[in-house]
């Protein structure tokens, strides 16, 4: 299975939903290779600050490992113009699409999906990301408009938690991190990985 994780916009939790599901993947136990096509780098920055129980390799040095591996996850952006995707797409069984709930992310979000239904492209899936607490409702708003929409969606999302953030600058994943949170946090993952394998 190859799962490619995009997004348009920065700061929507790509390369944390990229990290997350390589890990839920191994420990379901098919090995499974991260590549990092971000031109920013970061889920190799991540694994370079500590440790990951995956291996994690970039873009340019990813045809000498992928033969080895049963699933490869990919994290890269993408601008949301139609070549761009289409030969995304044509790169993996799922464009799994993150977005945080507020209003700019939803906008950047609805290009990038217009923009797959212009080329026809079915096989993509939204994860809604750092949903925030409860009372403020952004995360079920969103969910209804994207429903609404027609837009295929994951059930469940990932809330917003710090734990992820210490996550990231200990270059481990959250259940390694000694926080009451991080199995709440783990939990969102699994659930998504969860789907992921069963549909
Ligand atoms: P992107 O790859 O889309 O730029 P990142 O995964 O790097 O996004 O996340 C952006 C920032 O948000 C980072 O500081 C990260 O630690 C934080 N973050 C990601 N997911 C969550 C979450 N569920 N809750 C809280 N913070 C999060």
């Amino acid at each position: 299975m190859i799962i490619t994780v995009t997004s348009y916009k920065g700061g929507v939790g790509k390369t944390t939903t990229a990290i997350h599901l390589a890990c839920y993947l191994q420990q379901q136990g098919r090995d499974t290779l991260l590549v990092d096509g971000d031109p920013n780098r970061s889920s190799l920055a991540w694994e370079k600050r500590g440790s990951l129980p995956i291996k994690v390799v970039d873009e340019r040095s990813a045809p000498k490992y992928i033969r080895d591996y049963e699933n490869i996850v990919i994290d890269t952006s993408a601008r949301p113009e139609t070549e761009e995707l289409q030969a995304l797409a044509d790169g993996c069984d799922l464009l799994l699409l993150p977005t945080t709930p507020d209003a700019m992310a939803i906008d950047a979000l609805s290009l990038t999906v217009n923009a797959l239904k212009t080329i026809g492209v079915n096989h993509y899936k939204v994860l809604l990301t750092i949903i925030p607490p409860k009372p403020t409702r952004d995360g079920e708003e969103a969910r209804e408009f994207l429903t609404d929409a027609g837009i295929p969606l994951f059930k469940k999302g990932i809330r917003r938690l710090i734990v992820f953030q210490r996550a990231a600058l200990q270059g481990v994943p959250v259940y390694e991190v000694s926080d009451r949170s991080s199995r709440n946090a783990w939990n969102d993952y699994v659930a998504v990985g969860k789907e992921l394998i069963n549909g």
